[in-house]
C-alpha cells in the first residue's frame, strides 16, 4: 500500500497531577520518538483552571505540532500507550488526570466515527488550546469549519491562562 502523505497534527497536552510540568516534558519527549512521527514545534507551557471539577489543582497545558503520516486511529491509539504509561486512571468526567493527550487537528481533515472527532470537540472555548495553538500555528491558521484561529481567540477569553517561565 502506498504511504499516507505526512499531515501537520496539532496535539494538546495537560496534566494536573503527580508533576504536570514533568508528565508533559515527558510526554513530548515520548511522542516525538513514536515510529512516522516528527517534532515540529512546542508551545510554551501554560497554567489554566480546571474544567468540570473544580476541587482539583490547575492545570499545566502545552500544544505540540507533528508532523506524521500515521492514521488518525493509529496516532490515538499511541497516544492513548502514552497516556496509560503515565498512569492515566478515568474516574469521573473532566476530573484530574496525570496525562491528556488529544488531537487537535490533523490537516484539514473533518473526522466524526464513535471514539474520534477532529477538530478536537470544544477547541473553539477553550483558551488553554487556542493561545498555545497560536504561539506555534499563528493566528491565520485555519481551524476546519469554524474560521481562523483569530476569530475564535477574539471569541476566547484567556479565562485566567498564564503562560509558564521558560
Ligand atoms: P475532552 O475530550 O472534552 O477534552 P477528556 O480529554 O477528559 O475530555 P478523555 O477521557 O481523555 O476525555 O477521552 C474520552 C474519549 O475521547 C477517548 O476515549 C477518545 O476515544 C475520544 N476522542 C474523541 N476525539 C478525540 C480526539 N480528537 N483526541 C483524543 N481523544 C478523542
Ligand atoms: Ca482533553
Ligand atoms: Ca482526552
Amino acid at each position: 500500500m502506498k504511504a499516507q502523505a505526512e499531515i501537520e497534527v496539532y496535539i494538546g497536552l495537560g496534566s494536573n497531577l503527580e508533576q504536570p510540568e514533568a508528565q508533559i516534558k515527558s510526554a513530548r519527549k515520548e511522542i516525538a520518538a513514536l515510529p512516522q512521527v516528527a517534532e515540529c514545534a512546542f508551545s510554551s507551557l501554560y497554567r489554566s483552571a480546571p474544567m468540570g471539577p473544580q476541587d482539583q489543582p490547575d492545570y499545566v497545558n502545552a500544544v505540540m505540532k507533528i508532523t506524521t503520516d500515521l492514521s488518525p486511529m493509529a496516532l490515538l491509539h499511541a497516544l492513548q500507550e502514552i497516556e496509560n504509561r503515565h498512569g492515566r486512571v478515568r474516574a469521573r468526567r473532566w476530573g484530574e488526570r496525570t496525562l491528556d493527550l488529544d488531537i487537535l487537528l490533523y490537516g484539514d481533515q473533518h473526522i466524526v466515527q464513535p471514539d474520534l472527532i477532529i477538530p478536537h470537540i470544544g477547541i473553539a472555548e477553550r483558551a488553554f488550546v487556542l493561545y498555545p495553538l497560536e504561539e506555534i500555528a499563528g493566528s491565520d491558521l485555519v481551524i476546519p469549519g469554524q474560521g481562523t484561529l483569530a476569530q475564535l481567540l477574539a471569541a476566547c477569553p484567556l479565562n485566567g491562562l498564564c503562560r509558564l517561565p521558560a
